[in-house]
């Protein structure tokens, strides 16, 4: 089959490779509805995150089980699944406590930008749905896996409440799937920080009420200035850089919340600041297999459609041009269609 291979910097290819087989009996094996590519995947794409060997890329995932271990008992084949990016047995006590990317069996999946791929832990990680959803659903599907899940994660942890003042740092797939997931949340005010025409159109769509596209204490001060002085009961921090997490800081309110899902790169903390700031701080990869049900129902009742943030469709042969794509802001998120022979 044709996968998606990463051999370094700027080198990513779709190579012949032999497919998956069950490993463990633990294991499923999925055909693939589609596939996309991730901002995190541009890390090691960039350089900024070693590549040793020639790394199998992918991780957000939904499709038609093909096959499942012997051990395998929620799953069974030709059911239609959804799977977080985190595998998770959901039975330890991290799991059992809604932290299933901190599973004691924590792997992550790789591999899922090809045709075929094989799910480890597949009852802990599958979610089915009752019957196979509409084509048109499967994008939307999709971002339940990982970007839907990560923004939802964000509000979830950043403690949106009905009626709340929300700031929603990053524009990114996974900022936008924030905004999205805030308002689901009942959000009285949602203030996005977006300088880009394309992206501000989208945040205003998935419930935004006010764009702010200054950034650093320019951003900072005129957040403060819309909530005359206050500060924002929950900021979502969605970039992980030092300035994004900085901005967060200094927007939140004494006593609000701080959801941070981008992956910190050099992003420094000063203990004397943080506390005197008085702020909650709950961020990480986003626990998806907790709100995998929910956004899944949310999708198929057709009350949300996060698979808007697919900005540019490309079969997996030109799986490069989606990434040079999103690399240079040209693409917010590229849908991967992998059936295609
Ligand atoms: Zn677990």
């Amino acid at each position: 089959m044709l996968a998606t291979m990463l051999y370094g910097p700027g080198d990513v290819r779709v190579e012949d490779i032999p497919e998956p087989k069950i490993q463990l009996p633990t294991d499923a094996i999925i055909r693939l509805s589609a596939s996309c590519i991730c901002g995190s995947d541009l890390w090691p794409f960039r350089g900024l995150q070693n590549v040793g060997a020639p790394m199998a890329m992918g991780h957000e995932y939904c499709g038609i089980v093909e096959e499942v271990g012997s051990a395998v008992k929620n799953v069974r084949p030709g059911q239609f699944v959804v799977g977080s990016f985190c595998i998770s047995d959901n039975t330890c006590p991290h799991c059992r406590f809604g932290f299933q990317s901190s599973c004691e069996q924590r792997e992550f999946m790789s591999g899922a930008q090809a045709p075929l791929a094989r799910v480890p832990l597949a009852d802990g990680t599958l979610v089915a749905t009752g019957d196979i959803p509409a084509d048109d659903l499967i994008p939307d599907l999709l971002a339940a896996s990982d970007v839907l899940g990560t923004g939802w994660y964000a509000a979830d942890a950043a403690r949106v409440r009905p009626g709340a003042t929300v700031v929603v740092v990053g524009d990114g797939a996974v900022g936008l799937m924030a905004v999205l997931s805030a308002a689901q949340m009942g959000a009285g005010r949602i203030i996005a920080m977006s300088r880009h025409k394309s992206r501000q159109e989208l945040a205003l769509e998935f419930g935004a009420t006010d764009i702010v596209s200054e950034r650093g204490e320019a951003g900072i001060a005129r957040v403060r200035e819309m909530t005359g002085g206050v500060g924002a009961d929950s900021v979502l921090e969605c970039v992980g850089m030092e300035e994004a997490m900085d901005q967060a800081l200094n927007i939140c309110r004494p006593g609000g919340s701080i959801g941070y899902v981008g992956v910190p790169h050099v992003v420094t903390f000063d203990g004397q600041k943080l506390f005197f700031h008085q702020k909650n701080l709950m961020g990480g990869p986003a626990p998806v297999r907790r709100f995998l049900p929910e956004l899944m129902e949310l999708v198929l009742s057709r009350k949300i459609n996060p698979g808007k943030v697919f900005d540019l469709e490309l079969p997996l042969a030109d799986v490069a041009e989606g990434y040079r794509a999103m690399d240079e802001r040209r693409a917010i998120k590229t849908l991967l269609l992998v059936n295609v022979r």
